[in-house]
């Protein structure tokens, strides 16, 4: 017996519209996309249903900074795909040692925990370090409190919105968990005060990528870790989209020769094939964690261990952050005139740009889609800031390809 089975065409046979159309209809609308459908990609280019191709500039918020389809990682992913996917933790497997191995020696630290999302490894490092709090420090049961910054963005959990002042990310999305105290970013003195002896961690992105690439002044990584020292407070830095080369170094706590007691990684570590995230710590802190007290059915698996595996291999060789330090100094120096040209402001760091518009210029999503018509996909910040975050593997003259279509956007 056959079936018409409509599911089956659409991939090949619609246009563009279509699929719009089709993805409002059954997909819930908790996001509002540039309109365009994209089908293939390679590199730092995308080719959408209709067969146009684009740079993309936005590089899946970092978790593509090897590109679309990097050859290495997806002979990796397809050859573990033919072996075993999937075992589950109840038992070992040939792969989460080699990574674990490779995730330890690119961080420094002893051990990792791996997950999938970077949501839920903020979430294991907020377990952790209460954990650390009660055994290690001594807090009371129940009074561990954790600080975080102004303007953060950890994810999307119930507890991570809980300390988000993001009111859209936010709202209507109580009761919220307790626990967390909130300073302005960037203030070594208000974080003094906020820390006291319940404080187990100060939980912050080295930079703030949602934010608009809000780079803190120099020095004040360091003072971050000052205090935390002084006060006995583990410092946990969320390099899930700055870490991993992005920035010209494998961390963006290198900037300023910082090392966290918790590293919280994600994005790129599933080389943008797949979601692999993990932390990063010592065993001092680490082992608190003990058999049935934390875990997950997909973390560690052996397709996610693979990807990692490769990701972190291509990381120890050191070439991709070479990369992003040359040519983010070339995008930096193209960028500079605009300024003043249409843009208010710039903030470069490695491959990575926040740019804000000039009042009266368009707003960050009007020059998203300025840009989308000139063959450029970036994404807009709170309203008048686009972040530039083109994969790694770009070459010089893509990054003229893009600041020109800037140029000419706000023109
Ligand atoms: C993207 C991001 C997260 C959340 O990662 P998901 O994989 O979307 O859950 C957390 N922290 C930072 C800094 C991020 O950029």
């Amino acid at each position: 017996m056959t079936e018409t089975r409509p599911a089956q065409e659409t991939s090949e046979t619609l246009d563009s519209n279509a699929h719009m159309t089709l993805t409002e209809r059954y997909a819930a609308h908790n996001y509002h996309p540039l309109p365009v459908v994209l089908s293939h990609g390679e590199g730092a280019w995308v080719t959408d249903v209709e067969g146009r191709r684009y740079l993309d500039c936005l590089a899946g918020y970092s978790a593509l900074n090897f590109g679309h389809g990097h050859p290495r990682l997806l002979a990796r992913a397809h050859a573990q795909l033919d072996r075993l996917t999937l075992t589950s933790r109840a038992f070992y497997n040939d792969l989460l040692g080699p990574f674990a191995q490779g995730l330890a020696e690119l961080t420094g630290k002893e051990v990792v925990l791996p997950m999938n999302t970077g949501a839920e490894a903020v979430e294991t490092a907020v377990k952790v370090a209460r954990k650390w709090g009660y055994v290690v420090k001594g807090v009371p049961e129940g009074a561990a409190n954790i600080v975080v910054m102004e303007g953060n963005f950890h994810g999307r959990t119930t507890t991570i919105v809980s300390f988000s002042d993001d009111k859209v990310a936010r709202d209507e999305y109580g009761p919220f968990t307790p626990g967390f105290r909130s300073v302005t970013y960037g203030d070594a003195q208000a974080l003094r005060e906020a820390v006291d002896d319940s404080t187990v961690a100060v939980l912050l992105e080295p930079i703030q990528g949602e934010g608009g690439v809000v780079i803190p002044p120099e020095g004040y990584l360091r003072e971050v870790r000052e205090i935390c020292d002084a006060t006995g407070t583990l410092m946990v830095a969320d390099e899930i989209q700055s870490g991993l080369a992005r920035t010209g170094r494998t961390f963006a706590c290198e900037h300023e020769d910082v090392v966290p007691d918790i590293y919280v990684l994600g994005k790129a570590l599933g080389g943008g094939l797949y979601p692999v995230s993990a932390i990063a710590a010592n065993h001092d802190v680490l082992d608190v964690i003990k058999p049935g007290t934390h875990g997950s059915t997909f973390g560690g698996n052996p397709l996610a261990a693979a990807i990692g595996h490769e990701v972190v291999t291509m990381l120890a060789e050191g070439e991709f952050q070479q990369r992003a330090a040359t040519l983010g100094g070339v995008l930096e120096e193209r960028l500079r005139p605009l300024v003043g040209r249409g843009l208010a402001a710039i903030r470069v760091r490695g491959l990575w740009a926040g740019l804000d518009i000039e009042p009266g210029g368009p707003s960050g999503r009007g020059l998203s889609e300025r840009l989308l018509d000139r063959g450029v996909l970036v994404k807009d910040t709170h309203g008048s800031t686009i972040r530039i975050a083109p994969p790694l593997v770009v070459t010089e003259d893509e990054i003229g390809v893009l600041v020109d279509a800037v140029a000419d956007s706000l023109a």
